[in-house]
């Protein structure tokens, strides 16, 4: 088909995962601003200047969603550079995130100037992708959700070009104890009734709060990024609102 990709092998939690953003996919957007108050929008504003694009850049923008990241990175590269030759893959494993995600692109500038194509695949094999490939690779609160992360980094190793950089924006591990209590209590009680009230779906939010608790520190992922073969220069990441979200950078060097 033209996603290029559909005997995708499933595990257990692929499969949960692929419910919860089925059940979600439609109401997708909107909760993401509710919950974070908007903040989300921010945060991503930053993780692609943080990127800079220059003309020409090849993204991949892998776990894409509904386009937050891809339409961020047109945008910016429109803008800066006034250029219409950089080009954004987004791939997803989820048809119905995907289906979200093309309606945002339908009949605009960037859809019809074949800047933007979309493929289904899971992040953690990328066998229809040649080494090499891309400028960049962009994964924003999407690798929490894969099985193997470690397999999800070295794919993202194998498909960049040779200084090529690996993007993450995930939520992270809050570095201040007060408001660590406040997010608790925000993200296990809160959360899942927001979930409840607006997408019907108290379950895929809980589950989508437990995957954030479940998710390596910031020093432990910034590990398996080098482990992967990844130069990181300092830390390898930055911290945004205290550490519940935190950016993470890798160089194919
Ligand atoms: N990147 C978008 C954004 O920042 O708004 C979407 C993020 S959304 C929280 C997570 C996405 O990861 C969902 O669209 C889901 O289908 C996708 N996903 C989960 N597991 C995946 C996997 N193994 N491979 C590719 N995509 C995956």
């Amino acid at each position: 088909t033209h996603f290029g990709f559909q005997n995708i092998p499933e595990t257990y939690k692929e499969k949960l995962v692929k419910n919860v953003f089925s059940n979600v996919a439609s109401k997708y957007d909107v909760m993401n601003d509710v919950m974070s108050a908007g903040i989300h929008r921010l945060w991503k504003d930053h993780f692609i200047r943080k990127m800079a694009p220059v003309p020409g850049t090849r993204l991949l923008d892998m776990a894409g969603g509904t386009g937050d990241i891809a339409e961020r990175f047109l945008d910016y590269t429109k803008r800066k550079h006034n250029d219409t030759t950089s080009k954004v893959h987004l791939v997803d494993i989820n048809p119905e995130m995907l289906e979200e995600g093309k309606k945002r692109f339908m009949g605009s500038q960037f859809y019809s100037n074949d800047q933007i194509k979309f493929g289904l695949g899971n992040a953690e094999n990328l066998d229809f992708i040649e080494p090499n490939t891309y400028d960049v690779y962009t994964i924003a609160f999407g690798i929490r959700n894969c099985t193997h992360i470690d397999a999800v980094v070295r794919e993202a190793y194998r498909v960049l070009k040779p200084g090529g950089c690996f993007m993450c924006l995930e939520f992270s591990k809050v570095d201040t104890p007060f408001i660590s209590e406040l997010y608790n209590v925000f993200s296990f009680n809160i959360i899942p009734e927001l979930g409840r009230l607006i997408a019907n779906d108290g379950d895929s939010y809980k589950y989508l709060v437990e995957s954030i608790r479940k998710f390596p520190s910031q020093e432990d992922f910034a590990s398996i990024i080098r482990d992967s073969g990844f130069t990181t220069f300092g830390s390898g990441y930055e911290n945004l609102s205290f550490g519940i979200a935190a950016i993470h950078t890798g160089y194919k060097l």
